[in-house]
């Protein structure tokens, strides 16, 4: 009765963390004769199978040769040597010295600025110019945790797009290059920071480095920021450019303590990938739609997080993504959120496990336990995996057409079916229509459209939500897209 849903990669792990919920659980639920509602329901559930031509399951499409061979070029030695390279300039602090005579001695974060540049522009040597290498400098004044007035460089590189139209769109990966121990004003002392964050850097950096080997219709830039501990202040700084020189940013992949630190509890089959539900940029009018009509799971920033999860097993990059439904960890923040409130779609990549033995902690010995974000509990394959499905998504979206534009259901009459209208997207050779059961976490069923702006799919739409993809001729799949009700 009614379809199985595939195993979903956000609840593979809930079996080990059910201990403790179990107890609060009754000792046998009660069982019932099933009602008239529940068979209603399933009825109406196996008819949302049942349209002609439509797919159980939604992934990413084919998986494409040229974006295998670029994630084979991923090297976790090169990932090891970025990572130790980053730890050599012994702290990294937003806080710590950038004059001329500390970066030629090779210490602080305006030497670990400079290296980060100069690899950019080494890649761009070898691909013959394709990198545009540029910062983002700035003045911070005064603030909590910023004692004096403060520069704050960021560093970029532009993968810029091949074709004119579709350059214009930008996917974007990023990761904090600035560190500390446990002190978060403490400027001169060691802050290795090899997993928060030299790991999330060197995944920007390997990007970079296999990806600018390809060229693709829309634009990739590779990001490293900086002020992240003292307050998201390099990324907030780049959100708000890209806010107000009108980026079309279309989505954002934050890499933030993807090291696998080496723990017995770490799962290095999984990286969990956060994403916001209801927008923080969102209107009065968007909240007042999203309350009415069930939207709290459909914001840009999980569509985004949906097509990462159907990336991974097309590209089979070692491990799974593991959808969390929430905008970050408990207590903690990231530079997401600055894109998030910006209106922008941006998820957090982080190791499944983490020791909080081995960050934001002075390096020392204690009773026989070992503090500190060193290098050896980092884990370079697992950090390997996390860059192929960061590549994966960036290269899959950056070969995509762009969304479909204006997407609307139309609710002018009370009907059983479903009428979903949308702008033309230029690459596009046609759209697929999605939908799930409001209750399913990830899109269950596809339907070919063809290429066409108008469809009518014989479902009703109070009983399931909607999105349309733009598919090329080469089965490049845009993002999905939530229709807006048109009344
Ligand atoms: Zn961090």
């Amino acid at each position: 009765m009614g379809p199985q849903p595939r195993a979903f990669p956000v609840f593979q792990k809930l079996p080990e963390l059910t201990q403790d919920a179990l107890s609060y659980m009754p000792e046998k639920a009660p069982i019932r004769p099933r009602s008239a509602v529940w068979w209603t329901a399933a009825v109406a559930f196996a008819w949302l199978t049942t349209v002609a031509g439509a797919q159980k399951g939604v992934n990413a499409g084919p998986a494409d040769p040229r974006i295998v061979s670029a994630l084979g070029q991923v090297s976790a030695a090169r990932l090891q040597a970025d990572v130790e390279k980053l730890v050599s300039f012994g702290t990294r602090s937003t806080l710590s010295a950038q004059d001329q005579a500390e970066i030629s001695a090779g210490h602080g974060i305006g030497a670990a600025r400079e290296w980060i540049k100069s690899e950019f522009e080494s890649y761009s040597r070898e691909c013959g110019g394709c990198l545009e290498v540029k910062i983002d400098s700035f003045t911070e004044a005064v603030g909590e945790r910023v004692p004096q007035p403060t520069k704050i460089t960021n560093v970029y590189a532009i993968l810029r797009g091949t074709d004119p139209q579709g350059a214009k769109r930008i996917v974007l990966v990023t990761g904090h290059y600035d560190s500390r121990n446990g002190h978060n004003l403490d400027s001169v002392g060691a802050a290795p920071g090899a997993n928060d964050d030299a790991s999330g850097t060197a995944v920007s950096l390997e990007c970079a480095r296999v990806l600018s080997r390809l060229k693709f219709p829309a634009t990739i830039v590779f990001l490293a920021v900086a002020g992240e501990e003292q307050g998201l202040y390099g990324s907030a700084h780049f959100a708000q450019m890209a806010k107000s020189e009108g980026w079309d940013l279309e989505a954002v992949l934050n890499n933030d303590i993807v090291g696998g630190d080496r723990n017995p509890q770490q799962d290095t089959k999984v990286v969990r990938v956060f994403s916001e539900g209801v927008p923080v940029a969102a209107t009065d009018a968007e909240l007042r739609r999203i309350r009415n009509l069930g939207g709290e799971s459909d914001s840009p920033s999980r569509q985004l997080a949906r097509y990462v999860a159907e990336v991974g097993p097309t590209y089979d990059v070692g491990l799974q993504p593991m959808l969390i439904f929430r905008l970050d960890r408990y207590l903690r923040g990231g530079d997401h959120y600055s894109f998030n409130q910006q209106g922008l779609a941006a998820v957090r990549f982080s190791e499944f496990h983490e020791d909080y033995d081995h960050q934001h902690q002075d390096v020392r010995t204690e009773n026989g336990v070992e503090y500190g974000d060193l290098p050896k509990f980092v884990n370079f394959d697992y950090m390997a995996s996390v860059a192929r499905l960061n590549a994966a998504t960036l290269a899959s979206l950056a070969s995509a057409p762009a969304p479909p534009g204006k997407v609307r259901l139309l609710t002018k009459e009370l009907q059983n079916d479903s009428t979903l209208t949308w702008e033309a997207s230029p690459a596009a050779a046609g759209y697929e229509v999605l939908w799930r059961a409001t209750t399913s976490p990830e899109w269950e069923h596809l339907q070919a459209a063809g290429n066409v702006t108008r469809i009518t799919v014989p479902l009703s739409k109070d009983n399931a939500i909607f999105a349309v993809r733009s598919v090329d001729k080469g089965g490049h799949r845009s993002m999905a897209v939530v229709p807006i009700p048109e009344p």
